[in-house]
């Protein structure tokens, strides 16, 4: 189910978002949902325009969207509270608490990528996309062709990554690119922004557009896909395996024994045989996603 479904429960959580805001639609008798509201809202914001709606919007959404979990992840392992997250750590005693001074080296990067790399490749993005035709901006899609097209695009995404993620691992590119995120063996959360600019823009920001190009999203839905985006990078890099979120063991692994699991779901490492190693250790029982406050830990212990 992993290898298919990893990415599921960002979009359960969106869907019980959209349901609450349904409700109370239905209770207060409005006429439009939050979603529409906040939509409409939206439009008048970045003056009806596509350019300013894909790019600011999409790097807006994802700041009050995402660095609200990355911040959270920070605390924990900062504070090492509170005490019951512990027991949901993947590797204890890893990072508690983190290194400052390679904190402040991933900020450095993550600025640099964020102004310098990142931007223009979304500019980039957003023309490729443009010459594809945006669906009309002012007609939001609804909450199953959202769904749907977020699931299709982290599969096309997933492709993408596999092929580009293997070849960052040929030795011709490793050393001088890829070795940066490997730094870490043992991931936390600010790790997913430890990237070597190269790897930016080819593993992190291009293939996100390949869903978007093929299905020719809405923006709204290129929203929606973005937070979700982040919020998966942020969970599997942050060292923690939390009941009703994504499970982090897989790309845990990957950091861990370095020539497995390169994909972002699985399902790729399964079709191409790279996730053999994995497929026989304990980090596969325990990845799951935790729908008890057990922790996997607890549910698969280690073989002493
Ligand atoms: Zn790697
Ligand atoms: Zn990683």
């Amino acid at each position: 189910m992993q290898i298919i479904f990893r990415t599921a429960p960002n979009y359960f959580w969106f869907f019980i978002i959209w349901c609450i805001s349904k409700i109370t639609q239905y209770i207060l008798k409005q006429e439009k949902t939050v979603w529409e509201v906040i939509w409409e809202r939206s439009l008048i914001y970045f003056d009806n325009d596509e350019y300013n709606l894909f790019i600011n919007g999409i790097f807006l959404t994802t700041s009050i969207g995402g660095l609200w979990l990355l911040a959270l992840y920070t605390f924990f392992d900062f504070t090492q509270k509170p005490k019951f997250i512990r027991k949901y750590k993947v590797n204890p005693n890893t990072h508690e608490p983190p290194d400052l001074k390679g904190m402040m080296k991933i900020l450095i990067l993550a600025a640099f990528n964020a102004t310098f790399i990142t931007k223009p490749t979304f500019i980039l993005i957003f023309y490729v996309l443009k010459w594809r035709e945006f669906p009309d901006i002012q007609v939001l899609p609804n909450i199953q062709t959202v769904l749907i097209s977020c699931f299709i695009s982290d599969h096309l995404y997933d492709a993408v990554v596999y092929c580009v993620h293997r070849t960052l691992h040929h030795r011709f590119f490793y050393k001088s690119i890829h070795k940066l995120h490997h730094e870490y063996k043992s991931p936390i959360a600010f790790a997913a922004l430890y990237s070597h600019p190269v790897e930016q823009v080819f593993q992190n920001s291009l293939p996100l557009c390949a869903g978007l190009f093929v299905l020719r999203c809405h923006i709204a839905t290129a929203w929606i896909y973005m937070i979700s985006s982040m919020f998966s990078s942020t969970i599997t890099h942050s060292g923690y395996h939390l009941p009703f979120l994504n499970s982090p063991q897989w790309h845990d692994y990957h950091h861990m024994k370095f020539d497995c699991n390169y994909s972002t779901i699985g399902l790729m490492d399964r079709i191409f045989g790279t996730d053999k190693m994995y497929r026989n250790s304990v980090c596969e029982k325990r990845d799951e996603l935790l729908i008890s406050f057990k922790s996997t830990r607890e549910l698969y212990p280690d073989k002493n």
